[in-house]
């Protein structure tokens, strides 16, 4: 569909009142138009929804929008229906509704009038509705929170896996719009293949967030008067304060409250009633303070968000950067602090204790990124964007200056010689360990996977054993991130050697390390 740059304006004007788009949104749009399978990565706040609800808009037909929760769905619905006063352009399929609203559902859709149909994966499965949706004209399906689809995503669901075979059946060449909020190489990977979407027109947008200030302290036992302190610095202010458990929820909730500061619980386990209540108090600012499990959080779209505290550290990066980004969405201040130790980590990985070993390998290997970006002295912000496969440059980035570590630099040291024993042992081993088992190695501790090797008979085994293990695991990680180095995924974390590796093996150059801090509880 060929549409003219006036008209496109034209449209987001009418439909959203909008001036401009934001970002990517038009070329994702005109994407779209053209029928393409098309592929979106953008931070939450990006502005995702909009990327298929114009074109859905638009054009003739019914886009079907995946989507895994039924609340989001309901927004969704309500918005589409304020901007064009007309009920029936919105509607959501899922299993609440009864056969009256059903059928009015399928009369709109049939009549041309439904131009969005959101759907939850599993009412999609159900052979009724794709007979249904075989018979009717579909303009697009798109798929939201696409990552879904990947057990290396946070929140992987395994009925997405199918969602490429029920599309087949519901049309030939429907094209397939993916959209998410997480951009690990390996997650969009999975997305592109799970899909069947290869080729499709790619956009990402860049993850940074400029105005959030990221802070890593250690944790004590007394943390909570560290949060009392922090809130009381800040008041006044609306701030999220994530625990992992219910009862820590709880507890924290009223230590906040009996030290005057206006907070409310909100978990899984309050009731519905308590849980909108306390979520409205927050949104009306009737309270300062919410404090939740990770349960709170998902579209709930408050802009002055000030402050993110992590009273304990979550289980992978993208939880971290998916809660730490519901601060600052109107592009304000937002201070992200997170409390550390490394006991809580061993809290995590006994959680994982009993899932499939595929589960745990996975569980634990983000587990490691976040030990990683908890201790390190580097720039947090590029220490994220890393992971997210996004070069960083903190001299001319947005943002640059804005972390404890580059706020308050730790001493740097030359480690060029070093740098060469850690990757000549990473080649001389054929490069196949993960990054405990090299610094092992290095320093010369033996373990069964490594005798069984025969490495610890090997001249280079103990090489760097004048240093310790934290500095060389605290130097390998920033190799990683200086982009000599790379983890392979599919094997969990091997170590691998890449070109610019090489090169440095055969002329080393000057290389800055700064030692990792050192949090209590190790
Ligand atoms: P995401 O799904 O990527 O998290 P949303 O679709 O919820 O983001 O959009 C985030 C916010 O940005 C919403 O409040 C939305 O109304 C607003 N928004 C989206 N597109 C535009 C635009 N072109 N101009 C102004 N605001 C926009």
């Amino acid at each position: 569909m060929l549409i003219a740059k006036n008209d496109l304006h034209a449209a987001l004007k009418k439909y959203f009142g909008f001036n401009k788009f934001k970002g990517l949104q038009e070329a994702v749009v005109e994407s779209i138009l053209s029928g393409n399978h098309t592929f979106v990565i953008m931070p939450t706040g990006g502005g995702k929804s909009l990327c298929y609800q114009l074109p859905a808009l638009m054009q003739e037909g019914t886009a079907i929008v995946v989507s895994p929760l039924i609340a989001l769905m309901k927004n969704q619905v309500d918005a589409i229906r304020g901007v064009s006063k007309e009920d029936g352009i919105a509607h959501v399929l899922n299993s609440s509704l009864n056969k009256t609203e059903i059928k009015q559902v399928k009369e709109d859709i049939v009549n041309g009038v439904t131009k969005l149909l959101y759907v939850a994966p599993e009412s999609l499965t159900k052979d009724e509705n794709v007979e249904f949706l075989r018979s009717v004209k579909i303009s697009f399906m798109a798929i939201d929170e696409a990552h879904c689809i990947s057990e290396w995503g946070h929140d992987f669901r395994p009925e997405y896996r199918n969602l490429r075979h029920i599309i087949k059946r519901i049309g030939d060449n429907i094209p397939i719009i993916g959209l998410t909020a997480t951009a690990t190489p390996k997650v969009q990977e999975d997305i592109i293949k799970n899909l069947g979407i290869t080729g499709a027109n790619t956009f990402k947008a860049s993850f940074n967030r400029p105005n959030l200030y990221y802070e890593v302290r250690p944790k004590t036992k007394a943390v909570d008067a560290d949060i009392i302190r922090f809130i009381k610095q800040n008041e006044g202010k609306s701030g999220i304060v994530y625990c992992l458990s219910r009862k820590r929820v709880e507890e924290l909730a009223q230590v906040l409250q009996v030290n005057g500061i206006n907070a409310v619980p909100y978990h899984a386990g309050l009731d519905a009633k308590t849980r909108s209540s306390h979520q409205d108090k927050f949104l009306m600012e009737d309270v300062d303070v919410v404090v939740a499990t990770i349960a709170f959080g998902m579209g709930i779209d408050k802009p002055d968000v000030r402050f993110v505290i992590h009273h304990d550290i979550p289980k992978s990066i993208e939880s971290y950067y998916q809660e730490t980004g519901r601060a600052g969405r109107d592009g304000g201040e937002g201070h992200c602090l997170a409390f550390y130790s490394y006991k809580d980590i061993e809290k995590l990985e006994k959680f994982m204790s009993g899932k499939p070993v595929a589960e745990q390998e996975i569980g634990h290997a983000l587990l490691q990124e976040v030990i990683a970006f908890a201790e390190t002295s580097i720039s947090r912000r590029k220490f994220i964007l890393h992971y997210f496969g996004e070069e960083f440059d903190n001299d001319t980035g947005e943002g640059g200056d804005m972390d404890d570590n580059v706020r308050y630099p730790k001493k740097q040291t030359e480690a060029k010689d070093d740098v060469k024993v850690l990757l000549e042992i990473i080649r001389d081993t054929n490069e196949k360990y993960k990054s405990k088992d090299l610094v092992n190695v290095i320093i010369g501790k033996e373990n069964a996977l490594i005798n069984s090797h025969k490495t610890n008979e090997q001249p280079f085994f103990g090489k760097g054993k004048d240093k310790d293990k934290k500095h060389w695991m605290a130097l390998l990680r920033q190799v990683l991130i200086a982009g000599y180095l790379k983890k392979d995924i599919e094997t969990y974390g091997v170590i691998k050697i890449v070109e610019e590796g090489k090169k440095f093996i055969d002329s080393p150059i000057s290389f800055m390390m700064t030692e990792d801090h050192v949090f209590e509880g190790e």
